[in-house]
């Protein structure tokens, strides 16, 4: 329900935050807006017209209205949008499941037109991403169609969303101050390594560390700040990803071309039909606190950080802090799913082809080690090698050492040698 709602809702909000810190128009809006909401009965619920009416009267004595009213504005859109969606969302699921449910996914794949096997510049790629252990591009691929295809209402509007937050983060070397890039950098780490890589990929994805509940969630928190969907989701998906890594029912395997492992995945809502079943992460749709993450996800990935930064900061401050760093982090983790799935050298045999690529090891906070990754997967250390800079264990051992982090998972060696490219280590382990 809140991936729909965000769909739905997110262009909206970006489009008005974005004309209102942009124009400092929004104070002719708005009484536009709260007339028209009440003749078309746009706002249904009489405290939401009031309360943006209050907004409104009180933005005209404030000495920054801009962002109150346009908060006001949002969260009412916001109540608006979850309602209606929360009746459809039911039916819509259970269509999407029937259409796009393949009898065999493989002969999904076996259908579409097999691609070159070398990737342009592939080996110019692989030699500056490995010196030993390489593997070459020379994978078979079926690339998928991405424009010649039924595009869902939802993929247009995902579409239409991260072309707004590009466009946001194109516009942010125009507004340039250093300490606005600070805030986005700070707002990198934050979101893309205590969100993402430490609390959604390596604690809540894979268990590989317990902590205090109240870390547990603060650490979720900031995930959910680098909008990339709440932790259900991303959990589920990420646990679908290494269910089948790199067989026709990954969800986002580079055999079905570069950019779809990227970033063409989520704008193919039939593409990816195994992400309808979120049982898989049952263990976190049991909890109120990530029931409510997912409830309300747009106000927290989209509309606090926007009005927050405005506050702080004005427009400098929400175009590095918010679009930019919303960016960068993107590609930084959907290079994890990409250039890790293609560039780099294995250290373990783990029959698929994930790598381990310096450079996203250092850029994504150590997950650019990403064979040992599948190698190991419930592992905290991802580095697995002194000089495999890991910047998420280093944390998760700062807060081992201070108390909030305990029963941390390590690769055991009868895995070690089971996945050896060792012959005899191998035979030995399988004996075993
Ligand atoms: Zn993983
Ligand atoms: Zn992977």
């Amino acid at each position: 329900m809140a991936r729909r709602s965000i769909s739905l809702l997110a262009p909206a909000v970006a489009i008005v935050l974005l004309f209102s810190v942009v124009t400092g128009q929004l104070n002719f809006l708005v009484p536009q807006l709260s007339h028209k909401g009440q003749m078309m009965g746009l706002l249904s619920s009489s405290t939401l017209t009031q309360g943006l009416k209050t907004s409104y009267a009180a933005s005209e004595s404030s000495s920054q209205p801009h962002w109150a009213v346009a908060s006001a504005v949002v969260v009412a859109l916001a109540a608006r949008n979850l309602r209606k969606v929360a009746t459809k969302a039911k039916t819509k699921k259970q269509q999407l499941r029937d259409m796009t449910a393949p009898d065999t996914a493989d002969a999904v794949r076996e259908e579409r037109k097999k691609g070159a096997k070398n990737v342009k510049g592939g080996s110019k790629m692989q030699r500056f991403f490995s010196v030993r252990n390489r593997k070459f591009w020379d994978f078979t691929v079926w690339p998928r169609t991405y424009f010649k295809r039924v595009w869902e209402k939802k993929d247009w509007l995902y579409a239409a969303l991260f072309g707004l937050i590009h466009a946001g983060a194109f516009c942010a070397p125009f507004y340039f101050s250093w300490d606005a890039l600070a805030v986005g950098f700070v707002g990198y780490v934050i979101t893309g390594m205590l969100g993402i890589t430490l609390s959604y990929h390596r604690q809540l994805a894979h268990l590989s560390f317990k902590s205090p509940k109240v870390v547990e969630y603060f650490m979720a928190y900031c995930g959910a700040l680098a909008m990339q969907s709440h932790p259900i989701n991303w959990v589920s998906s990420h646990r679908h990803h290494h269910g089948a890594t790199d067989t026709a029912n990954d969800v986002h395997s580079p055999k079905d071309g570069f950019w779809w492992s990227h970033a063409g995945w989520l704008l193919d809502q039939k593409g990816t039909w195994m992400r309808v079943d979120k049982s898989n992460a049952e263990d976190l749709s049991k909890q109120w606190f990530y029931r409510f993450l997912q409830k309300t996800y747009p106000l927290h990935a989209i509309v606090l950080p926007i009005v927050g930064l405005y506050c702080w900061g004005g427009l400098p401050y929400v175009l590095w802090g918010f679009f930019a760093r919303v960016v960068w982090t993107w590609h930084i983790t959907w290079a994890v799913n990409s250039v890790s799935h293609v560039w780099g050298f294995q250290d373990w045999n783990t029959g698929d082809i994930s790598m381990n690529n310096w450079l996203i090891g250092i850029l994504a906070f150590g997950e650019g080690w990403h064979n040992n990754h599948h190698a190991f997967e419930t592992s905290c250390r991802h580095g697995l090698k002194w000089w495999q800079i890991d910047m998420t264990w280093y944390t998760i051992k700062l807060l081992e050492s201070v108390g909030l982090a305990w029963d941390l998972k390590y690769p055991s060696e009868a895995k070690k040698r089971k996945l050896s490219w060792d012959a005899d280590e191998a035979a030995s382990a399988a004996i075993a």
